[in-house]
């Protein structure tokens, strides 16, 4: 399996190495051509109103609302939920997303930057190991649309949701060194959505 991951902002090596870690090619995307490489997107922390104007800029923007609404896998992280969210809330003015994940998230839910924190959390994949997860002027997700699983929430607020072909956290697993988001993106989002298109 080829893993794209969006190089247009945001922490880009991170999710690279993790990605790499569990196996897969990892092939960074900026432009149309090495999106087509691609079996599965994903889209790494950092700014999603930046992310979503350079997509604009490079050409990508259309392009990727269109793979993924088609059904190619992909995974957010933080800014890159926001993204995957067919609806925002406390969003820029005219801010844009590639949606296809049936959530409302609200932007910089936790607070400022100031407010960041991690906890130890429990993510719903089948192990009992709690998770570390780093939260950086994170969103929480509002509402979830009918098909799409909560598998992690604080304080009552979902936090980490999958759908069929997309998985998005709010927190950053890419800055912990623990692979196991990433790998269930892999074995379990992914592989399995990929497989059912074939
Ligand atoms: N608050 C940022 C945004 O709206 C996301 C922050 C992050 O990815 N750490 O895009």
């Amino acid at each position: 399996m080829k893993v794209g991951v969006l190089a247009l902002q945001g922490d880009v090596r991170e999710h690279s190495e993790a990605l790499t870690a569990c196996g897969v090619e990892v092939v960074n995307v900026r432009r149309p051509s090495e999106l087509a490489q691609v079996d599965a997107l994903v889209m790494p922390g950092g700014e999603s109103t930046t992310i979503a104007q350079l997509a604009q800029i490079f050409g990508l923007f259309l392009p990727i609302r269109e793979r993924i609404a088609h059904g190619m896998p992909a995974y957010g992280s933080c800014a890159g939920m926001i993204l995957l969210a067919d609806e925002i809330l406390d969003a820029k003015i005219g801010q844009e997303t590639f949606g296809g994940l049936d959530i409302t998230v609200r932007r910089n839910a936790f607070g400022r930057q100031v407010d960041s924190f991690e906890s130890d959390i429990a993510f719903n994949d089948g192990s009992d190991a709690l998770i570390r997860a780093v939260f950086i002027r994170a969103p929480w997700v509002e509402k979830v649309g009918t098909g799409v699983q909560v598998l992690a929430e604080v304080d009552s607020h979902p936090v980490a949701v999958r759908s069929k072909s997309i998985l998005a956290t709010s927190f950053h697993p890419e800055l912990t060194g623990d692979n196991r988001i990433h790998r269930y993106f892999i074995e379990e989002v992914a592989r399995a959505a990929l497989q059912q298109v074939q």
